[in-house]
């Protein structure tokens, strides 16, 4: 029998839990560390209790960046099957989390299959489902009606649930009189806000924020505050809506850790690239040190297509910087549900980001990996190679295709290849060009 709520509970009455022993391990951390940061906030460790199959990660700055894969059916795209292929890849490729955005049919089944096999983090947008769940207008819904649906996926063994908190009537004035070019973009803060405007009411994520909270402290389901108003072209970015709404998202925080529920704060969205670094402070400084979780940031909006690209820029500047945990995005984004070729380049292209970060910033034996594909590749190891490589499969692939005339080196230079000429040099051979 546990004899605390979350894990922030635990770590506050010293108690080191088996998530916590698992994450030390990984980040080549004490589980005294780790307990240490859960305690303050700065490490979250999305458990919920019912996610038996968990194989619990922590995210913060200080440790591993982390990735979560967005996926879950449409109305235009409602095979499940197909989504749960995607997932299963997904995990195979890395991913440490994976977003349930379902958005059309009987979403409970796909969510406990998800809890019921997957080992990595679950996270729900539950304002998505509620519409779906309970097959009714979203006008019609009553505040009630939304926590009710919170509650569902906190027993269902979500570990995460963004919830758009920090929106408030205040914010329908500020998106009227600061005209920003894209309003709001976050689907769920959309959602939010129309319910807002339709019913008169204040925003029930805000409102009934401790009956949520109580909810979330019985699962350790961790808060992910969503960012209605992150910008969604660089036009809007650093913009007073933004800036306002994380200002609530810090109180939020602060809120939340007064029940030992653990945090995480959800960011920007659409920015130019010398805004990010000083959004990861602002962030930190104002939701003391909470880990922030963002979604990009997408450097430049002019490359549809290419937008796993764009946002493995900014994603790898703001995690280098202190963003803790990078939301995909594939090159679908701004086009099309993701097919399972998207999903994968997304992935990659993600991992890139919190892996460059990752040695940029120090994390522990982050580069050691590299260390090894430099003497692999001096020696011209390609079996090595491969070893070391994220990808091996493609890696391998580039180079059948293309194969050289000396098997030591490949076919970009052939007898020029400079290792190979300086192996030699340096063992006193004679170097055969011609
Ligand atoms: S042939 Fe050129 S590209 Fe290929 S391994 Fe040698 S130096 Fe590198």
């Amino acid at each position: 029998m546990r004899n605390y709520t979350t894990q922030m509970d635990a770590a506050r009455k010293n108690i080191i839990t088996p998530e916590m022993e698992k994450v030390a391990a990984k980040e080549r951390m004490t589980p005294e560390e780790i307990r240490a940061f859960v305690a303050e906030g700065k490490v979250a460790i999305c458990a919920n209790k019912n996610h038996k199959c968990l194989d619990p990660q922590g995210v913060g700055s200080m440790l591993k960046t982390k990735i979560n894969v967005n996926l879950g059916v449409s109305r235009d795209c409602k095979d499940y099957d197909i989504e749960m292929q995607k997932v299963m890849e997904a995990v195979n490729m890395g991913a440490d989390a994976i977003m349930d955005l379902s958005s059309h049919g009987n979403t409970e089944p796909f969510r406990k299959k998800l809890t019921a096999e997957c080992p990595v983090m679950i996270g729900t947008v539950p304002i998505y489902d509620s519409v779906i769940h309970y097959q009714r207008d979203l006008d019609t819904l009553t505040a009630k009606d939304f926590i009710d649906v919170v509650r569902l996926h906190a027993e269902n063994g979500v570990d995460f649930v963004t919830l758009h908190c920090g929106i408030t009537r205040k914010t329908i004035d500020q998106i009227k009189k600061h005209k920003r070019k894209m309003n709001i973009v976050s689907r769920g803060g959309s959602l939010v806000f129309a319910w807002m405007t339709m019913t008169g009411e204040e925003n029930p994520f805000y409102e009934y924020y401790d009956e949520i909270l109580d909810i979330c402290q019985e699962y350790d389901v961790t808060i992910s505050l969503g960012d209605a108003c992150r910008p969604g072209c660089l036009a809007d970015g650093s913009d007073v809506c933004q800036i306002e709404e994380l200002v609530r998202l810090g109180e939020l925080t602060k809120r939340a850790w007064e029940k030992n529920v653990q945090v995480m704060v959800e960011g920007p969205g659409h920015m130019p690239m010398d805004q990010i670094a000083a959004n990861m402070k602002l962030q930190s400084t104002i939701c003391s040190g909470a880990p922030f979780y963002v979604l990009g940031p997408i450097v430049t909006d002019i490359a549809p297509g290419y937008d796993h690209i764009v946002s493995a820029i900014g994603g790898a500047i703001a995690a280098q910087n202190g963003a803790a945990f990078l939301c995909y995005v594939t090159p679908a984004e701004h086009l099309a549900l993701p097919n399972l070729e998207d999903v994968k380049q997304g992935i990659m292209a993600s991992k890139i980001a919190a892996h460059a970060a990752d040695i940029a910033k120090g994390v522990r034996g982050a580069r050691e990996i590299d260390d090894k594909m430099a003497d692999a590749r001096r020696v011209l190891d390609w079996e090595a190679q491969w070893a070391c490589a994220m990808d091996p499969e493609t890696a391998k692939k580039v180079r059948d295709d293309r194969k050289p005339e000396h098997e030591d080196t490949c076919s970009m230079c052939g007898k020029f290849c400079a290792v190979r000429s300086m192996n030699k040099a340096l063992a006193g051979e004679h170097i055969d060009i011609l």
